[in-house]
């Protein structure tokens, strides 16, 4: 019977019960879905080669595409990466938070998780349940988005169990995520480049530096920067089709009109200013009416997904400004329509 005294915690609180429990999973070589401030996690002990090798066998991810290693703070970020001025700067300044840093590895980090890389991609993320999950489970937990490789990410527990159920031990449910993109993964030296933005936007990171960050992407467009071989393995979320809805997804600007045709689903930013192309529409997804880009981050993954659930002939994007969070918003946009 239940205990009247004890209601069940709000989603989000740890249940100390139930993390134990996924801690002694994780241990034991087990899978665990993780919630964090960006997306939901699929976790392994990071020290462990077994059960890393069980992420990548139940993502059926490509073992070239390497895994964040998840810490409870920055001291414990030490035991598996080398800091530099700047990594120790950043960690000070946005940990815990949604920003991932690129640094050399230390020999206790199995080759699978960094791919055979020489560095290693580590944060603490910014969510209770992932914070008492990691200290709970006492080792470093490598958690790539908890989806099937190269579809959409999940933010809800629901997501989780949808693609990746069979593969988990347990499903810690955080709620729904805060952020709703990956974190940006940030190469620290010998020049801070951004090779995958996300939730911790450039301005703030150039910020925090003083000094210019690029962006691999970009630069990778721009011509200026080969990546090919090595770099494009050290960037693999350049992989184009990435995050994809199963319907094939087309992009549009705020100035292009909205399809006629009533079957397309439409995915808006902010569903004014477009005309009369949206009134009265069935099969649409506004992101932020009043065009703030976080809430259009935080609400794009569910969006894509029920719009994908309708099964259209074909998914209409509007990219958002590219400014502040607009980075990574329009780059998942473009990955889900297999551009570069
Ligand atoms: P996910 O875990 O799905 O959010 O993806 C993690 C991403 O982090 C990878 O796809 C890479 O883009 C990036 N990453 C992880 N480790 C490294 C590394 N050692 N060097 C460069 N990028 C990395
Ligand atoms: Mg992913």
């Amino acid at each position: 019977m239940a205990d009247e005294q004890s209601p069940p915690p709000a989603p989000g609180n740890p249940d100390p019960a139930e993390v134990a429990a996924a801690a002694a999973h994780l241990r034991a070589g087990r899978l665990v879905g993780m919630p964090t401030e960006t997306v939901y996690g699929l976790a392994a002990n990071a020290l462990d080669p077994a059960a890393v090798l069980a992420v990548f066998t139940a993502k059926g991810r490509p073992r070239f595409d390497p895994l964040i290693v998840h810490v409870a703070d920055a001291e414990q970020a030490w035991t598996v990466a080398v800091p530099s001025p700047r990594a120790l700067r950043l960690a000070a300044a946005f940990w815990p938070g949604p920003l991932t840093l690129i640094l050399p590895r230390r020999a206790c980090v199995p080759d699978l998780v960094t791919s055979g890389l020489d560095t290693v991609a580590v944060r603490v993320p910014d969510h209770p349940l992932a914070l008492a999950l990691i200290r709970a489970a006492g080792v470093p937990l490598a958690a790539p988005s908890a989806n099937r490789f190269g579809r959409i990410s999940p933010t809800t527990a629901a997501h989780v169990r949808e693609q990746l159920g069979d593969a988990v031990a347990a499903i810690l449910d955080g709620g729904p995520c805060r952020i709703g993109v990956e974190s940006t993964v940030l190469r620290c030296d010998p020049i801070p480049i951004v090779l995958r933005p996300g939730g911790c936007t450039r301005e703030r990171i150039a910020a925090v530096l003083q000094e210019p960050v690029a962006l691999a992407d970009r630069e990778a467009r721009a011509g200026s920067l080969a990546l090919s071989g090595e770099a494009a393995r050290e960037a693999p979320g350049l992989l184009a089709s990435h995050y994809a809805p199963r319907a094939p997804l087309r992009l549009k600007s705020a100035a292009d009109p909205w399809p006629t045709d009533p079957a397309i689903a439409c995915l808006a930013f902010t569903g004014v200013g477009t005309g009369a192309g949206l009134a009265g529409r069935a099969r649409t997804e506004v992101l932020s009416p009043t065009g703030d880009l976080a809430e259009a981050a935080t609400g794009l993954f569910a969006a894509l997904r029920r719009l994908d659930a309708l099964q259209p002939p074909e998914i209409i994007a509007e990219t958002v400004p590219e400014g502040d969070l607009g980075e990574a918003i329009n780059d998942r946009l473009r990955r889900a329509a297999g551009l570069g």
